[in-house]
């Protein structure tokens, strides 16, 4: 698994300060992709367990959630890093461009974003979006808190 970038960010889950692992090699290819430098497979550096594990360790007691743009197409890495996050005590959260994801992926997730990016439909904060965000354990749709 490659990250092509890390950031600690406010609003990808609303009411979490997130840990925010943007995996390379998206398969998608959706029209209009806001980051097609994200589609060649190992751009950026691989995340190793360790480096994974020094950055959850690094943020406990500020960050309360780790989430992946991306990287469902390493399945059982994703998990792995996922179940890891939920043993640290992070909640965690997946935005994928699929309609669906593996059900041992959504598993070990507190939230999933699903839904491709179409730029006449727009993202979560559009009223006409095609993109869901939903807590995993109710099914409970939560785009309304993306709207301003
Ligand atoms: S899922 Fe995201 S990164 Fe992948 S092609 Fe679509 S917009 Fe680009």
């Amino acid at each position: 698994m490659y990250c092509y970038d890390f950031q600690v960010v406010l609003q990808e889950v609303p009411g979490e300060i997130s840990l925010c692992f943007t995996i390379s090699g998206c398969p998608l290819r959706c029209e209009g992709c806001h980051s097609p430098f994200l589609w060649k497979k190992g751009s950026g550096a691989k995340l190793t367990n360790k480096e994974y594990r020094d950055i959850l360790y690094r943020y406990f007691g500020f960050a309360t959630c780790v989430v992946f743009m991306g990287g469902e197409w390493h399945k059982k890495e994703l998990i792995a890093k996922l179940k890891y996050a939920q043993k640290q005590g992070y909640k965690t959260c997946l935005y994928t461009g699929e309609e669906t994801i593996d059900p041992k992926i959504e598993a070990h997730l507190t939230w999933l974003k699903t839904g491709k990016w179409d730029f006449k439909k727009g993202g979560l904060d559009s009223k006409t979006t095609n993109q869901r965000f939903i807590e995993v354990e109710t099914n409970k749709q939560l785009n309304h808190l993306f709207l301003k």
